[in-house]
């Protein structure tokens, strides 16, 4: 069987991508590697998704992106996509060990964390160490250490100091998250140190870690339950072929290819471009297909 539209990722850009081709009557398979709703499940409150005044969780708002989707009436579908490449017209896409095939592709994958580099760490605190909060959001009476200075270190900050103690350690002095999560991080108590560089992190007694920190005066050593890195996200495009990946601006031309969302947007990382992106997406490729259509029908 051949799909007339394959969405990878169903976070914001691919749901909405998915909404705007079941107007046209398209029904797109999406693929999902973890959950449905994307990043937006680790964001605190967002403030700035136009229609929601009153602001709203990330995980709410997750939620109503599912809701959504599911009563739109398209398959998400729980696989990871290892392979995607294209071959004589069509894309070839390699999820769990079973291969689809499809006319269309939108890449809605988002982006993957920068990991922390240059830190000893032995095996007990490997399991410690965290890029996302979603799965830690239950904890409570817990101290945990957050690295970074943007945007997402505050808001995980800011998320997670509801139940327990947080300290934010910065490398360096500059902090580029908004001025106002920082004001909401000091109103909140939350500890934030800046040019600590963390040295070393291993197992301590009661399931914490030690982390072995360079200060800019001494040398400074704190225990903590979990550390979360926040140092940075890449586009997640690992599982694109080497020959596709070559092709990736002639595909996009011709309209059998689109990019959504987080995956191409630099540092405008944000739900409503996202979604934005996703309904484009959509148009297009219905677009493409129709055009595809009306070929097929005039010469047979
Ligand atoms: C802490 C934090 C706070 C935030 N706060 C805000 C805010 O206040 N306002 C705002 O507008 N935005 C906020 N954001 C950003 C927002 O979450 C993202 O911009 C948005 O989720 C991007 O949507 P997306 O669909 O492009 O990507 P994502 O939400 O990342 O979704 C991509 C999906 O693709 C899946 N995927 C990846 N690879 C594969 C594969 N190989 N196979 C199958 N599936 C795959 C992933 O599992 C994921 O579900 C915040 C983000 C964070 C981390």
């Amino acid at each position: 069987m051949i799909e007339d539209s394959v969405i990878i990722g169903a976070g914001p850009a691919g749901l909405s991508a998915a909404l705007q081709l079941r107007r046209h009557g398209i029904s797109p398979l999406v693929l999902e590697a973890e959950s449905p709703g994307g990043l937006l499940r680790n964001a605190g409150i967002v403030e700035n998704y136009p229609g929601f005044p009153e602001s709203i969780p990330g995980p709410v708002l997750a939620d109503r992106f599912v809701r959504q989707a599911l009563s739109a009436g398209f398959n998400i579908v729980k696989r990871k996509v290892d392979v995607l490449h294209e071959d004589n017209n069509l894309f070839h896409i390699t999820a769990d060990g079973n291969i689809l095939f499809s006319r269309t592709v939108i890449i809605a994958s988002g982006t993957k964390p920068k990991e922390l580099t240059g830190i000893k760490i032995d095996d007990a605190a490997e399991k410690k160490i965290f890029y996302e909060i979603k799965s830690l959001l239950h904890n409570e009476g817990r101290h945990f250490v957050i690295v970074g200075a943007g945007d997402a270190a505050f808001d995980y900050a800011l998320n997670l100091s509801r139940k327990n103690t947080v300290t934010i350690l910065n490398r360096g002095s500059v902090v580029k998250s908004l001025p106002l999560l920082q004001k909401r991080a000091g109103d909140a108590g939350i500890t934030y140190s800046p040019n600590t560089t963390i040295l070393e992190i291993s197992g301590a007694a009661d399931g914490q870690v030690l982390i072995k920190c360079a200060g800019s005066r001494k040398p400074i050593a704190l225990q903590a339950h979990h550390v979360i890195g926040a140092v940075g996200r890449d586009p997640q495009m690992d599982f694109i072929s080497r020959s596709l990946m070559d092709r990736l601006g002639e595909l996009q031309k011709s309209g059998r290819l689109h990019m959504a969302g987080d995956v191409k947007n630099g540092m405008f990382r944000q739900t409503a471009i996202a979604a934005g992106d996703g309904i484009l997406a959509g148009m297009l490729t219905y677009r493409t297909l129709q055009a595809a259509r009306e070929k097929h029908e005039d010469c047979c």
